[in-house]
């Protein structure tokens, strides 16, 4: 037996009006556990938060939050906090009594609201700036007043919906690992919501994949990246290379231009049956002129420098192109536009993926989406 999980969401689902915006979806979240709903704009996550803090009410399904049923509790009776992209905080109000409201509200003794505010101010960085109205602080130190205002008050879960989407690049890595720490030092239950899968893999125990109102894969972020259970996951994290094709025998694929490629580690796959075969770029390698031993030869299309890296496209003769990406190579050694180059990679550099099923319709009309349950492995 595993301990009881802290949240536990059966079969949940939300419509608004006939249109689906979360399919009925079962998803059990452990105490302590960092989980990233990850996804493209659209995809459900903020309504799968929103129905975790009783913002929304659900249309199916139970929430169970450490075995006790919450689902119609309205959300003072959660406990459970909330952080926002947008910072939510009181404008006409101090740091030290944005961070004191819910503590006041649930009528907490004066003097340890001050011991509480004041620590929780200084966990996320902001001794000294209690004073301060949140227009006379940056973005970050806003988002910092937000962080703290949820932590204050010791909730069962934090919830933060894309808390840096609105800061900038640089800002928004240094507060990933200001959360990271903080998730690691409090040991609360994260769920965080973001569409950047740098920031989940980055961040996340585990990563829960959402597309179309619904979870595509549920993992920690090595399972996301080298173990993708189609082409959606595998194009939605990291780059990839996708290339369709058949099996021709158990350990073979043919593409459709004809190419037959080995494939290793992989159960053994049905002759006849179509496959997607990912190739990420920084498995493509470059074959040194007369070393043998290439697995394609194409044209060099483009080079992009970045510093640490330098990727390249290569148009293939068949029309397709294979991206690859190394670390960088002085510019002398750096293939240019035009050139011809040999690639490899090892057979155990492809992961296969099954075809796609195909789009499950959000709208009610469609009389089977209602019973429509998100299918969750771990593999
Ligand atoms: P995400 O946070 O992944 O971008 P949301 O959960 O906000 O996506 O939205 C999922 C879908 O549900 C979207 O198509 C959105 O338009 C729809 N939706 C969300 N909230 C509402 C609402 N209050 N009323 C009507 N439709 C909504
Ligand atoms: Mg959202």
């Amino acid at each position: 037996m595993t301990a009881t999980p802290m949240i536990e969401l059966q079969s949940i689902g939300k419509t608004f009006n006939q249109f689906v915006a979360l399919k009925p979806t079962s998803l059990a979240i452990e105490q302590g556990e960092f989980l990233t709903l990850l996804g493209p704009s659209g995809s459900g996550k903020s309504t799968l938060l929103n129905l975790i803090s009783g913002a929304y009410s659900s249309s199916s399904g139970k929430i169970l939050l450490k075995g006790k049923d919450i689902t119609s509790a309205p959300p003072r009776d959660r406990e459970i906090g909330m952080v926002f992209q947008n910072y939510a905080l009181m404008p006409h109000l101090s740091a030290f009594d944005n961070v004191a409201y819910p503590l006041r509200v649930r009528g907490v003794a004066k003097a340890q609201i001050h011991t509480r505010v004041m620590d929780a101010l200084k966990r996320v960085g902001l001794a000294g700036f209690e004073q301060r109205k949140p227009k006379q602080l940056s973005g970050g130190q806003q988002q910092r007043v937000g962080i703290a205002r949820c932590i204050v008050y010791s909730p069962s879960i934090i919830l933060m919906d894309e808390p840096l989407g609105a800061l900038d690049k640089n800002m928004r890595e240094q507060m990933q690992d200001e959360i990271k720490t903080l998730h690691r030092e409090i040991g609360t239950t994260f769920i965080y919501v973001t569409h950047d899968q740098e920031e989940a893999l980055n961040m996340s125990d585990r990563i829960c994949l959402m597309n179309e109102g619904g979870i595509v894969q549920l993992g920690t972020p090595d399972d996301l990246y080298f173990r993708p259970v189609n082409a959606f996951a595998a194009r939605f994290i990291g780059e990839s290379n996708l290339l369709a094709g058949s099996a021709l025998s158990a350990t073979e694929v043919r593409l459709k231009n004809g190419q037959v490629y080995s494939v290793a580690g992989h159960p053994a796959l049905v002759p006849g049956q179509a496959y997607e075969l990912l190739l990420r770029p920084e498995r493509v390698r470059i074959v040194a002129p007369g070393q043998g031993g290439a697995m394609a030869r194409g044209t060099v299309a483009g080079v992009a420098f970045i510093g640490s890296l330098t990727t390249l496209t290569v148009n293939l003769p068949d029309g397709s192109a294979l991206k690859l990406k190394t670390t960088s190579l002085p510019s002398q050694n750096r293939p240019q536009p035009g050139e011809a180059i040999d690639l490899c990679w090892a057979p155990e550099d492809f992961i296969v993926l099954g075809a796609e099923p195909p789009a499950t319709p959000r709208h009610l009309a469609a009389p089977d989406a209602v019973g429509y349950s998100s299918v969750i492995s771990r593999a």
